[in-house]
C-alpha cells in the first residue's frame, strides 16, 4: 500500500475509533462507494498509447463525487483510493454537499503538446461518460492537470452524452468556459485562512519565519499572501532544490527568478537541498507544498518549527505524524488545510448549475468563512476531546456523513 492510502485510512480510523463506531460502520466508511479502472487508446506524438486509469467514488452520502483528476506516470489504483478517501473527508469537514472522489491516469504530461492534451481529455470524456456527470461525480484539475485540460473535458462529455452543456461535470475551467476569477488562487487563499486560525489557537506571532517546500500553483501563491501578512518567508524548494535567507528572501526576484529560469535555484541565496528546507531553525511554521509522503520519521525527527501546516495533500507519513507528535509539534491535516480550492470549485460548479456567472467576491467570501468555520471546530473538539487535530477532523467529518445516512 502507497503512504498516502495508509495515512488516509489512519484518519479515517481514528475518527471512527474516536466515535466508537462499530465494524459495519467503520467497513462501510473505508470501502469506496464506486471504482471505474479503465484503459484509453490514445494517439500521443503520432503514437498510440494504451493509457490506464481509474477514477473512483469514495463515498455520495453528503451529495455527488467531487475530487480532482491527476496525470502522472506513476499514478495507481491505491494512491486514487487514498486520495478519494481524503476528499469525503475534506469535503465534508467543510461542509459541502460533496462526497469524495478522485482520478487519476499512468501518463507523464513532460511530452505532451496542446494537441496531445486535448487528444487525452476527449479519450477521457469517451472514457467516462457515463460514470461522471454534475449530479453525479465532478472533476477538477489536480497533478499535472489544468484549465484547458478541465475546458476540454467538458466540452467532449457534453458531445459523447448529449447534455447541452459541460459546464457542470468539471470545475476548474478557465473564465471563459465558466470557471471563476478566485479558483487559482482558491487553495492558496484557504490555507491562509487555516494559518490565521492555527496561530491564533497555538499562540504564534504573525511575523515569525516560515518554509515552504513546493514553489508551484499552491506554492508560490502562499508565500506571497504570507509575506503581504507579515511573515519573512526564509526558505523555499520546488523540484530543482532549495533556496535559504535566515534574514528573509526577496520575494519578488525570487518569483522573476522562477518565471525566467523555471527554478528558484537560480536565485542567489544559499541553496539547500529541497527536503532540507522543512528543517531550518528559522522556520517556525513550515508547509509542505509538493509532494506526498515527504515528511518520514527521520524529516520528522529533525523538523524545528512548532507547526507544520499540510498545503500538500498527504505529505507526512504514518510514522512521520507518530514522531511529530510525541515531540510536541502541532499539525494542521491536510483535510482542513488545502480545502481552499474545493469550496472554490463548489461555486464554480453552483454557478453552472444556476445557469449564471459567478461571482468571485462573494465565493471568496465564502471560502474564507468555511475555512474559519471547520477549522475553528477542529481546534475546539481537539480542546474538548483530548485528541489531535487530525482525530478531530476526521471525528466532525464523519459524524455529518452517517447523520446524513
Ligand atoms: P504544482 O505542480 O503547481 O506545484 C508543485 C511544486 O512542487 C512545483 O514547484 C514543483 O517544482 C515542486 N516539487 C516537485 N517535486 C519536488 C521536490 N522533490 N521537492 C520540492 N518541490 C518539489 O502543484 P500544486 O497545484 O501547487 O499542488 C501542490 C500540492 O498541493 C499537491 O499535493 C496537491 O495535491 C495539493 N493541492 C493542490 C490544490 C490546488 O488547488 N492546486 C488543492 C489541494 C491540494
Amino acid at each position: 500500500m502507497t503512504p498516502l492510502i495508509i495515512a488516509a485510512r489512519a484518519a479515517v480510523k481514528a475518527g471512527a475509533d474516536h466515535l466508537r463506531l462499530g465494524t459495519k460502520d467503520f467497513d462501510r466508511l473505508l470501502a469506496p462507494d464506486r471504482e471505474v479502472a479503465f484503459r484509453m487508446y490514445v494517439e500521443i506524438g503520432g503514437d498510440e498509447r494504451n493509457v490506464e486509469g481509474w477514477r473512483i467514488q469514495h463515498d455520495r452520502t453528503l451529495g455527488p463525487g467531487k475530487g480532482g483528476m491527476r496525470y502522472s506516470p506513476g499514478v495507481n489504483r491505491n494512491e486514487v483510493a487514498g486520495l478519494a478517501t481524503l476528499m469525503t473527508l475534506k469535503n465534508a469537514l467543510a461542509d459541502l454537499p460533496f462526497g469524495g472522489a478522485k482520478g487519476g491516469i499512468a501518463l507523464s504530461t513532460r511530452d505532451l503538446d496542446g494537441e496531445d492534451r486535448a487528444a487525452v481529455a476527449d479519450a477521457l470524456a469517451e472514457a467516462l461518460a457515463g460514470v461522471v456527470g454534475p449530479e453525479i461525480d465532478i472533476l477538477g484539475p489536480d497533478v499535472g492537470t489544468g484549465s484547458a485540460d478541465m475546458d476540454r473535458f467538458a466540452a467532449s462529455w457534453a458531445k459523447v452524452t448529449g447534455a447541452h452543456s459541460g459546464r457542470g461535470v468539471a470545475t476548474g475551467k478557465s473564465l471563459e468556459a465558466g470557471g471563476i476569477e478566485l479558483r487559482n488562487g482558491a487553495t492558496a487563499r484557504g490555507c491562509l485562512q487555516a494559518i490565521r486560525v492555527a496561530r491564533k489557537r497555538a499562540d504564534i506571532s504573525p511575523d515569525v519565519g516560515i518554509a515552504i517546500q513546493g514553489f508551484g500553483a499552491v506554492g508560490c501563491e502562499l508565500a506571497e499572501l504570507l509575506a503581504a501578512d507579515g511573515h519573512t518567508i526564509v526558505a523555499v524548494s520546488d523540484s530543482s532544490g532549495g533556496v535559504y535567507d535566515p534574514d528573509g528572501l526577496d520575494l519578488g526576484r525570487l518569483i522573476e527568478t522562477k518565471n525566467e529560469s523555471g527554478s528558484v535555484t537560480d536565485h542567489d541565496a544559499t541553496r539547500i537541498a529541497s527536503i532540507d528546507v522543512l528543517t531550518v531553525d528559522e522556520a517556525s511554521i513550515v508547509i509542505p507544498a509538493a509532494l506526498q509522503a515527504v515528511i518520514d520519521v527521520d524529516v520528522a525527527e529533525s523538523i524545528q518549527a512548532d507547526l507544520v501546516v499540510e498545503a500538500a495533500n498527504g505529505p507526512t507519513t504514518l510514522d512521520g505524524l507518530r514522531r511529530l507528535a510525541t515531540r510536541g509539534i502541532t499539525v494542521v491535516p491536510d483535510m482542513a488545510a488545502n480545502a481552499g480550492g474545493v469550496i472554490g470549485s463548489y461555486h464554480e460548479w453552483l454557478a453552472a448549475r444556476e445557469d449564471r456567472p459567478c461571482d468571485g467576491g462573494h465565493a471568496e467570501k465564502d471560502l474564507c468563512q468555511r475555512i474559519d468555520r471547520s477549522n475553528a471546530a477542529m481546534w475546539d473538539r481537539a480542546e474538548s476531546d483530548g485528541v489531535d487535530l487530525r482525530t478531530a477532523a476526521a471525528t466532525i467529518a464523519i459524524e455529518r456523513i452517517l447523520d446524513a445516512r
